[in-house]
């Protein structure tokens, strides 16, 4: 038999969703190993190089022994860039075990995945995003960082459709970051944009996992 391709794990942990639409919702996340990009605000650095290889059946096997003690219906597949790896096996087998999922990506790698939430968070310097993203997102979550301009803004509320809610997020909840936040959302409404939301980090204010 040929053995099963393994994946990259850093780690898996059950919360809540702490950002986006879903904040709030219990799940189950699986932190993939590696990212294209280095962001200077990444709060997830242990996972550009890290991870152990797990096969497939260990990963299931892991998700539903935490599900044991908490038996979420979500599970949220992040990073690191969890596009940089093959996860569609993956996915298609956490789809027969009936739980849905969650996929977080910066929106570079595009993977036409059958899952039931799409997060796209373009970052910095350039917010490159595939446009296959465009469609299929459910959200689009911006971190505000200082160098974070409303002409961003502007472009990435033009490229995805109007009814995808776009995600002002502080960066780490910083005071600086909320205020700038709240000032380019007032500057959005005055250039005519719409379903723009600020945001934070509800798992860093609840300090979980
Ligand atoms: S894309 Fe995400 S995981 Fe990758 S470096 Fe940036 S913030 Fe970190």
């Amino acid at each position: 038999m040929p053995r099963q391709r393994t994946l990259k794990i850093v780690e898996i942990f059950p919360s809540v969703q702490g950002e986006g639409l879903r904040q709030g919702e219990p799940m189950i996340f699986v932190r993939l190993g590696g990212c294209n990009l280095r962001c200077s605000f990444c709060d997830t650095k242990y996972a550009w190089l890290g991870g152990r290889d797990l096969e497939r059946s260990e990963i299931l096997d892991e998700i539903q022994r935490v599900r044991r003690r908490f038996p979420a219906e979500w599970v949220c597949l992040t990073g690191g860039e969890p596009l940089m790896q093959n996860v569609r096996p993956l996915v298609l087998a956490l789809k027969k075990a009936f739980l849905k999922i969650q996929v977080e990506t910066n929106g570079t790698i595009f993977k036409p995945l059958p899952v039931d939430w799409l997060t796209v968070s373009p970052k910095p310097k350039d917010y490159a995003c595939d446009p296959r993203f465009r469609r299929p997102a459910d959200e689009v979550k911006l971190i505000v960082t200082r160098g974070l301009a409303l002409s961003t803004v502007q472009k990435l509320r033009a490229e995805f459709p109007s009814e995808t809610t776009l995600f002002l997020q502080a960066e780490s909840n910083a005071p600086w970051s909320v205020a700038k936040a709240l000032r380019l959302q007032r500057r959005a409404l005055f250039h005519g944009l719409s379903n723009i939301r600020v945001s934070a980090q509800l798992h860093k204010i609840f300090r979980l996992p």
